[in-house]
C-alpha cells in the first residue's frame, strides 16, 4: 500500500497485509497512524526502516506464510546492516499477534513487536519504546472501543472505493474457526461516528464504501439502519456490505435490498455446507433450507443481486452424501462467485478434537469438484451481463495502455478501453465480453 509522505518525513514504512478486508482496513489506519511521525510508505521491505505483517490466523496455511515472511525480514536487516545502514524494526500485527503473542517473538527474534488488532492506536507510542529498549512486547488487550475513538479521524484515501469498519468481533463460535478468539466479541461503532468518516471520506472523493464486520449484519440498532443513513450521505453513490450471517439476515435488511437504490445488488452470505448434519457440528445455528429461503426472499425483494459465499470442505466426519448436500445447495443457489476452502484444523477450537478428520486427498478432490461447479456458475453469471449497459465505478489505470478498471454493481471487474480521466467516476458500460473474473466493456455513454 502506498500513502502521502509526511512534510519532511524522513523515515520509510512498508506494511504487508494477509487475510480479509478488514486487514486491508487496519493496515490504512496503521499508515495513518504512524504518518505524523514522518513515516511514508517504501516501494517494498528492502528500503524500510519499519516493516508490519498485518497478518491472518483463519487458516494454518496464512499463519505459516508469516513465518517464511519473517525469516525473509530477517535476513534483509542482515544485509541492510552489513551495508552500512540503519537497524530495521520488525512488527506483527493482526490476528497471528493476537492468537500466538509473545510464542512469535521466541519462535523468530528477529521480531521487535507484536500488537493485536485493538492496540493499533499505541503503535506510535510503543514504536519508540521499542526504539529505546530493544524487544519491547505488548499483551494486546484492550477494548475495541478504546481503539476506533483513538484513531485519527482523517484518513488517507486511495480512490474512489473504500473499507469502513462498523463492527468487530464475533460471538456465534462456529466449532473451526479462530475470529471470536483472536478478535474477540461482537463491538458495534456508533452510527455518530461511522457516518462521520463516512463524509469524511466523500469529501475525499470517494463514491463506494464496503461496510466491514465479522458478521457485519449483526450491527447493533438495525444494518440496515445505519444503511439507509449512510445514503443520505451526499456524493457516496454505492454501498455495500461484507461478512453477513445468515441467522442475522433479518427482514429489514433484506426489504432494503429492494428499497434502497444506493444499496448495491450483491450480497456475500457463507453458508459453508449444505449438510444439517455437518452445519450442526459446525454450530452454525441455522439448516440448509432456512439459507435458501433465506436466498428465496432476497431474490424476491431484489430479483438480480448477485450471490456470494464461502464454503468449508473436508469438515470433521464429513461423509459423500454431507458433500453432495453442499453440491445441491450450490445447483439450487446458483452462485456468482464464492470462495472455498479446505478445512484447516485450528489449534484450540472445537473442531480440531473432533473424531472423523478427513483424510487431506478426499478434502482436495471434493475441493476440486466444488471450485469446478461454481467457477461454472460464476462464468454463467458474468455472461448474463454481455449485452447489458451497467453503471461502472472507475477505481484505477489497467495493465495495458489505455484500459481502465472499474466495478460493476454485481463487484465484477470491467476492463475497459477509455480515457484515465474518467476514473473517480461512475459512466454506463455496455458489456461485450465475459471471463471468469472479469468483464469487457466497450463503450462509455456519458459520466455522472
Ligand atoms: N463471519 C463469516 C461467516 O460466518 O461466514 C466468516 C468470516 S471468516 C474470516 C472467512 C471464511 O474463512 C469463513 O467463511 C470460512 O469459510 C473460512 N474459514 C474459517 N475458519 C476456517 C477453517 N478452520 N478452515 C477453513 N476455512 C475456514
Ligand atoms: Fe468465524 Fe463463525 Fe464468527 Fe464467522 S460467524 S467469524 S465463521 S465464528
Amino acid at each position: 500500500m502506498t500513502t502521502e509522505p509526511a512534510a519532511g518525513a524522513l523515515k520509510r514504512l512498508h506494511i504487508k497485509t494477509y487475510g480479509c478486508q478488514m486487514n486491508v482496513y487496519d493496515s490504512e489506519r496503521m499508515a495513518d497512524v504512524l504518518r505524523p511521525l514522518g513515516y511514508a510508505m517504501s516501494d517494498g521491505p528492502e528500503d524500510a526502516d519499519l516493516v508490519v505483517l498485518n497478518t491472518c490466523h483463519i487458516r494454518e496455511k496464512a499463519a505459516e506464510k508469516v513465518y517464511s515472511e519473517l525469516g525473509r525480514l530477517k535476513e534483509l536487516r542482515e544485509e541492510r546492516l552489513a551495508a552500512g545502514g540503519e537497524r530495521s524494526t520488525i512488527v506483527v500485527a493482526g490476528c497471528v499477534a493476537q492468537a500466538e503473542g509473545e510464542q512469535i517473538m521466541i519462535r523468530q527474534p528477529a521480531v521487535d513487536l507484536v500488537v493485536g488488532p485493538q492496540a493499533y492506536h499505541q503503535l506510535p507510542e510503543l514504536i519508540a519504546r521499542v526504539a529505546r529498549t530493544r524487544g519491547e512486547r505488548l499483551s494486546a488487550d484492550f477494548a475495541p472501543e478504546d481503539k476506533f475513538d483513538a484513531l485519527p479521524a482523517a484518513r488517507g484515501v486511495e480512490g474512489p472505493a473504500a473499507f469502513l469498519t462498523v463492527q468487530e468481533g464475533c460471538d456465534k463460535f462456529c466449532t473451526f474457526c479462530v475470529v471470536p478468539y483472536t478478535r474477540g466479541g461482537e463491538y458495534s461503532r456508533p452510527a455518530e461516528a461511522i457516518e462521520a468518516e463516512a463524509r469524511s471520506l466523500a469529501e475525499k472523493g470517494v463514491r463506494e464504501v464496503t461496510l466491514l464486520g465479522q458478521n457485519v449484519n449483526a450491527y447493533e440498532g438495525g444494518l440496515a439502519n445505519l444503511i439507509r443513513r449512510l445514503a443520505k450521505v451526499p456524493g457516496l453513490d454505492r454501498i455495500r456490505y461484507t461478512t453477513s450471517h445468515p441467522r442475522d439476515m433479518d427482514e429489514d435488511l433484506i426489504a432494503a435490498h429492494g428499497e434502497v437504490d444506493e444499496l448495491m445488488p450483491y450480497l456475500h452470505l457463507p453458508v459453508q455446507a449444505g449438510s444439517d448434519r455437518i452445519l450442526k457440528a459446525m454450530n452454525r445455528g441455522h439448516s440448509a433450507e432456512h439459507y435458501l429461503r433465506l436466498i428465496e426472499r432476497i431474490r424476491a425483494a431484489r430479483p438480480d443481486i448477485a450471490i456470494s459465499g464461502d464454503f468449508i470442505v473436508g469438515f470433521p466426519g464429513e461423509r459423500d452424501s454431507d458433500f453432495e448436500a453442499t453440491m445441491t445447495l450450490v445447483r439450487e443457489t446458483r452462485y456468482a462467485s464464492a470462495f472455498s476452502f479446505k478445512y484447516s484444523r485450528r489449534p484450540g477450537t472445537p473442531a480440531s478434537a473432533m473424531p472423523g478428520q478427513v483424510a487431506p486427498e478426499v478434502a482436495d478432490e471434493r475441493l476440486a469438484r466444488l471450485q469446478a461447479l461454481l467457477g461454472e456458475q460464476q462464468q454463467a453469471f458474468n455472461e448474463g451481463l454481455v449485452g447489458r449497459t451497467v453503471p461502472v465505478l472507475f477505481e484505477k489505470l489497467g495493465r495495458h495502455a489505455g484500459q481502465i478498471i472499474g466495478r460493476s454493481p454485481y463487484l465484477q471487474s470491467v476492463h475497459i478501453e477509455a480515457p484515465a480521466g474518467l476514473i473517480g467516476q461512475i459512466a454506463p458500460v455496455t458489456i461485450d465480453g465475459a471471463g471468469r473474473n472479469s468483464l469487457a466493456g466497450s463503450a462509455v455513454l456519458e459520466a455522472a
